[in-house]
Formats: C-alpha cells, sequence, structure tokens
C-alpha cells in the first residue's frame, strides 16, 4: 500500500468517527494503567464489569495496597489470568509509590518497569492519558495492518513501527482507537465486513467479503 492510499485508508475512518474514545472505563492515569493491565487476554466488557466494583474501593496506588492481593481478586475472578493479574496490580501500585510518589509516570522506560506492563500497555497510557502518538498493537491492530497491506510486518513491533511511519501526523494521536474500533467490529478476525467498511476503497485484501454470513448454527 503507498504512503498515499495508507492516509486515505485511516483518514476514512477517521471522518466515520471523528472523536475516537477507549472502550475501558477509567477516571485517571492510574485507573486506566489498571484497566489496561487487566485487559490482556480479556475483553473491555468483562475488564469494565470487574473494575465498576473494583475502582469504588481502590482509585489510587494506596487504596489498592491496602486491599490487597485477595481483596482485588474477588473483583476480577471472572477475567483471563486473573491471579497473576492480581498480583500485579499490588506490585504496580507498590512501585508507584516507592519509585513516583503514587502518580502514573508519563515515561515509557518507567512504565515497562512495572509489572505486568508492557510495551502495548505503556502505549495505550501514553497515548490515552498523557496524549502521546503513540500506537499500542493488540490483536486487532495486528490482524488489520496485514490483512490490509495498511502495515505488514511479521511481529507486532513490526506493525507499530510501519503504523508509525505510514499513518499522517495529524492522525497519530487517534489511529489506535480508529483501527482497534475497526479491527474489532468491521474488520473482523473470522470474516471482515468488508459490504459495510468505509475504508474498502482503499484496502488491498485480496478476498473482501460482500455479503453478510449466514449466521452460525
Ligand atoms: S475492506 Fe474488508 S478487509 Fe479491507 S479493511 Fe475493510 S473490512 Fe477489512
Amino acid at each position: 500500500m503507498s504512503a498515499a492510499q495508507a492516509a486515505l485508508f485511516v483518514r476514512s475512518l477517521a471522518q466515520a468517527n471523528p472523536a475516537p474514545e477507549t472502550e475501558l472505563h477509567y477516571t485517571s492515569p492510574y485507573t486506566l494503567l489498571v484497566a489496561v493491565a487487566l485487559s490482556a487476554q480479556a475483553t473491555d466488557v468483562s475488564v469494565n464489569k470487574a473494575t465498576a466494583t473494583l475502582f469504588p474501593l481502590a482509585d489510587t496506588p494506596e487504596k489498592m495496597l491496602a486491599l490487597g492481593e485477595e481483596g482485588v481478586g474477588e473483583h476480577i475472578r471472572r477475567i483471563g489470568l486473573w491471579k497473576s493479574k492480581a498480583k500485579n496490580v499490588i506490585a504496580l501500585s507498590r512501585l508507584l509509590i516507592e519509585r513516583h510518589g503514587g502518580q502514573v509516570p508519563a515515561d515509557r522506560a518507567a512504565l515497562e518497569a512495572l509489572p505486568g506492563v508492557g510495551r502495548k500497555t505503556a502505549n495505550v497510557v501514553l497515548n490515552v492519558a498523557f496524549g502521546e502518538e503513540a500506537m499500542a498493537v493488540d490483536t486487532h491492530i495486528f490482524r488489520l495492518g496485514n490483512r490490509t497491506g495498511l502495515a505488514p510486518g511479521k511481529t507486532p513491533r513490526a506493525v507499530e513501527d510501519a503504523l508509525m511511519r505510514r499513518v499522517p501526523p495529524e492522525l497519530l494521536r487517534d489511529a489506535h482507537h480508529w483501527l482497534i474500533l475497526h479491527g474489532r467490529y468491521v474488520c473482523k478476525a473470522r470474516a471482515p465486513e468488508c459490504w459495510r467498511c468505509v475504508a474498502r476503497e482503499h484496502c488491498n485484501y485480496t478476498d473482501k467479503v460482500f455479503s453478510r454470513l449466514p449466521p452460525s448454527p
């Protein structure tokens, strides 16, 4: 896909949804960080259900530490990998207090040094909480980047780097949301819904689907 075509692809998503937002519920950089850490291999809906009862009790690192690992576990038991996530939430809360005065640092290296926080989580926090032009590549963006030709790459990092080069600078801030939402709801894993895709004119996928599939039995 040429750079001009890539720009048209992303612009078409932008025009259809001028003010995109994350679907995770949060009230501060800290609650965003916890929600994103909980969302690995879990749906945003399941994370929002868990944090609906967790955050009213613990929306700061200090309150989370007071709640403790078991207390956190009681709220997140329906999320995959909940035991290790409860452990990480407590450990990262402790480190935020010890190293950063209880604040979430706006710094990639400091974020990635927190337990359970990898590049993708750091990118979401840098982008959503601090307004940085960071591109978190999840399973949806990885698939979409490769399928459409927008940002081919064998690893999430390769797709991230390609997107950072190809997305027009003025759209970089929100591109992460447009691409995730597009992958989640339209350019789906099992079968892309090309018949209702606003970017189809600019997409290089050769097996576009132009009719709705029959419902699964
Ligand atoms: S045309 Fe189809 S394959 Fe291409 S981006 Fe749209 S939904 Fe995905």
